[in-house]
């Protein structure tokens, strides 16, 4: 529905300021990666208590480059949660290596820690967790468990900026963290990520893997060498020119968040019988409101219904092991029974921080009708059949 009204799920907010500024790079005759990038790295930096951070044109590329710094090879395992998005582990694969899925905890929809450790084998190189919807990963459990088994950790923080763990936020601590500035993340860049590095050579490395291995040995190109078969993974000053714009409304952006998700809370009909996210006003960024619907009712249906009602809702994420490609690597229906229901009923309502309060009464207002036609929906037809020729 293209009215002027409608609520998609989530929109990026982008200031005029931002829009300037973008219009001065492209004027200044240096559009690709150079001094907007640089700056984007600083205060990213400075940001996660000055550890070293590289700008990349994706966290797909930051994870791909992360898992090449921490030393995984082909046949090594990394172990994963199925529910995410796709990338997570086709960057895996893409690696040569293999993605070891274990279930999700139902509470946190996050990767189960109590169910890592046996998972591990000789061959696991490095766990890979994700903050689904922003909401983190037990840290301290997390890195115990690295630490003891000798793993490294590649936090797929895609969805995490401004979050926090024990009141540090996410990329101040750990082992490799990859943030993502896709349109849809909380802070954006159009496209484009960061990787958190543990250290200036690893920082080094990053670069090269960033943009083709090449590296000046000398002020001048005669002294240029490739020591390696990087990527092309680097930012341009276009895209770093949005996410310094970005930055300055981060707490903003996480605050107003926070509230609108607090209004879900006050509002949203208990009888209705759905799951509604982990209650956390602290740790959690609320990167994505998401409600799983009650066993019965038709996704389909009911994200029609809310989209007549001029309401976009998102579905992330179906769980990855039913896909065809890791059903090939022999996953199969049953495997993860939390992540599989949760990946079957999930919904993303709308959440970004322009949303107004009375967006989030909207949504609100909309959902028992939307949900009385998606449970009608699922009711077998043979049930349906019985109840007409009752009426009849
Ligand atoms: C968005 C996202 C990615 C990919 O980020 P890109 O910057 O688009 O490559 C990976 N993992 C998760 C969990 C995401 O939400």
């Amino acid at each position: 529905m293209a009215t002027s009204n409608f609520l998609p799920f989530t929109r990026p907010a982008i200031d005029e300021a931002t829009i300037a500024a973008v219009g001065d790079v492209l004027r200044s005759g240096w559009i690709t990666s150079g001094p907007k990038v640089r700056e984007f790295e600083a205060q990213l930096s400075a940001l996660f208590g000055g550890r070293p951070v590289r700008a990349l044109s994706s966290a797909t590329g930051g994870m791909e480059i992360a898992l090449a710094l921490a030393g995984v090879e082909p046949d090594d395992e990394v172990i994963t949660t199925p529910l995410s998005w796709v990338a997570t582990a086709n960057v895996v694969l893409r690696h040569g290596a293999r993605p070891v899925f274990v279930d999700c905890d139902p509470r946190t929809r996050n990767i189960d820690l109590e169910k890592v450790e046996a998972a591990i084998t000789p061959r696991t190189r490095a766990i890979l967790p994700v903050d689904l919807a922003g909401l983190p990963v037990d840290r301290d459990r997390l890195y115990a468990i690295a630490k003891s088994h000798r793993l490294r950790v590649i936090e797929d923080a895609a969805q995490s900026m401004g979050a926090s763990w024990a009141g540090r936020m996410i990329g101040s601590t750990g082992d490799l963290v990859s943030i993502s500035f896709h349109a849809n993340k909380n802070i954006t860049s159009a496209e484009g990520g960061c990787l958190v590095l543990n250290n200036e050579d690893e920082a080094r490395r990053c670069e090269l893997w960033r943009l083709q291995g090449a590296e000046k040995r000398s002020e001048s190109w005669d002294g240029m060498d490739v020591t390696l078969a990087g990527g092309k993974h680097n930012l341009t000053d276009l895209a770093a020119c949005i996410g310094l714009g970005q930055l300055p409304h981060l707490a903003a952006f996480t605050a107003r968040r926070r509230e609108l998700a607090r209004r879900y809370f006050a509002r949203f009909d208990r009888a209705l019988d759905c799951e509604l996210p982990l209650e956390d006003y602290v740790q959690c960024n609320w990167h994505m409101f998401q409600v799983l619907l009650p066993e019965g009712a038709v996704r389909s249906v009911f994200m029609n219904c809310m989209r007549e009602a001029g309401i976009g809702i998102g579905v992330h994420y179906p769980a990855m092991h039913l896909f065809t490609l890791y059903r090939k690597l022999g996953y199969a229906p049953g495997n993860f029974p939390h992540a599989e229901r949760i990946g079957r009923s999930t919904v993303s309502l709308p959440m970004f921080p322009a949303m107004a309060d009375t967006d989030v009464d909207r949504v609100i207002a909309a959902l028992g009708p939307a949900l009385s036609a998606a449970m009608a929906a699922g009711v077998p037809v043979a049930a349906r059949n019985a109840a007409a020729s009752v009426r009849s």
